[in-house]
Formats: structure tokens, sequence, C-alpha cells
């Protein structure tokens, strides 16, 4: 049961059998963790289960499998950096399906404004509510080499919001930042011009959803990133303290 997750802050708490279950069947990449990942991810989406507060949007039941599958793939993207990151996230709206939202909003490459309603299958607010649909969620942990990750992205804009302004760079040191910048602003230009690359076009919106896309694609398809993209992949790989490729066999 959920309550299971409550704990006293000292002692590991269990992580019921239950949700490694759902873990094994609903989200491939679990199963490419290290069993010492595992075990440190485990901790961290009890402790994530712990701070955030769930919702779940109008006649709609939130289930632990929901909660779990959400706080799991949020604490993958922290395994290194430590729940802190999360700090100013407090709540986490769980829609049935594709949500439709109005007012004006920029859209595609280039960013035009657009007041039409817009399908989105998630939305980061500063300070304010993650907001998921449910399907998306699942469809995109059961496909990881789609590139598509829902939760990753939205939990990576509150990672650059972090410093309080959302432009694509989280916060890290100068130098780090330095070459940070050299690469993404490449990489973003890129996409920008329509050359091939491996993120998606959306990539292209603004540096903020650059570093979303991006992230998206570092922890979904790593190998790829690192095979095609070997500077992006390197500054990431820094900032996240994580080296998910493949190491090449030649
Ligand atoms: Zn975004």
């Amino acid at each position: 049961m959920f309550g299971r997750a409550r704990r006293r802050q000292a002692e590991p708490a269990e992580f019921p059998a239950e949700w490694r279950i759902v873990l094994r069947r609903r989200w491939p990449l679990w199963g490419q963790l290290s069993s010492a990942e595992r075990e440190r991810l485990e901790q961290l989406t009890l402790t994530l289960l712990d701070r955030f507060s769930f919702e779940a949007s109008n006649e709609f039941e939130l289930t632990d499998e929901m909660r779990v599958l959400v706080a799991a793939q949020a604490a993958l993207l922290v395994l290194e950096l430590g729940v802190d990151a999360y700090r100013k996230v407090r709540t986490v709206i769980v829609h049935p399906a594709t949500m439709v939202v109005k007012g004006a909003r920029r859209t595609g490459s280039g960013g035009l404004m657009t007041d039409a309603p817009t399908r989105i299958d998630g939305q980061a607010h500063y300070r304010g509510p993650i907001l998921l649909a449910w399907d998306s969620v699942v469809y995109d942990a059961r496909h990881p080499l789609r590139g598509l990750n829902v939760v990753f992205h939205e939990f990576a804009h509150q990672l650059d919001m972090l410093d309080g302004v959302v432009d694509g760079t989280p916060p890290m040191d100068d130098d780090a930042r330095e070459r940070w910048t050299e690469v993404c602003t490449a990489e973003y230009e890129t996409v920008r011009r329509g050359r091939p690359s491996l993120l998606r076009e959306y990539a292209g919106t603004d540096p903020g959803e650059f570093f979303a896309v991006a992230t998206e694609m570092f922890f979904t398809r790593p190998t790829a990133m690192a095979e095609q993209h070997p500077d992006l992949y390197a500054v990431l790989s820094g900032f996240y303290r994580q080296d998910r490729a493949l190491p090449t066999t030649s």
C-alpha cells in the first residue's frame, strides 16, 4: 500500500515488491540499471513519493502504480544530483489522457505564438504543478527507443528552473557552463536550421525546450546520442553525472 512509503528519515525503507514488478513490467530502462543503481533509485523514489503531492484531474482515480511509475522515472534524472534538485516541485497532477490547453503559447520551431487550443501530454510551471497525461507516461515508458518521455521532459524543465530562469541551462559551475553554452548553442542551431539531428524539431522552439528534449534523448537513447552527438552527450553526462551509453564494442 502507498502508506508504506511513509517512514522515518533515518532507516532505509523497504521498497514494496509489487512496485518493483510495476517498474519491471512498465519501464524497460529499469532493467538496464545496475543493481546498485536500482537500490538507490528505489530509495529516491520513496523520498519523492513522500515529498510530492500527487493529484488526479477530475473523475480520474490515482493508483500507486501511477505514482510509482512517475516518481521512479523522475528519480532517474536525479540519481546522482539528489532529490533536493526537485525542491521546487510540490504537486504532480495526473490527467488520464492528452490535455487541451487554451491561451497564447509558443509553438514549434521559430517560437511563433498561437492561441489556438493545443494538445499537450505534459506541462511544467515555475513553482507550480507538473501536469502529466497518464496515457503518454505509460506509452513513453514502454517505448524508450522512440526517444520521447514526457516525465523526463517536464522534470528536466524543473531542473532548468532551479536558478529562476528557463533558459536551457540548469545550475552548474562556470567552467561547465562555458562548455555547455558552446555545445548546446551549436546543437540548437543545427535543429533550428533543419539540419539532420537526433533531436526532434520541437527542440528548436527555444533553449528551454532544447534542454528538455535533449534530456529525453539522453536517457532514452544514450548510445545513439553518444555516437551521433558526442559533444552534447558529454555535457549532459557531465551535468547529470551519469554515463548511460553502452560502451562500443569496436
Ligand atoms: Zn517543454
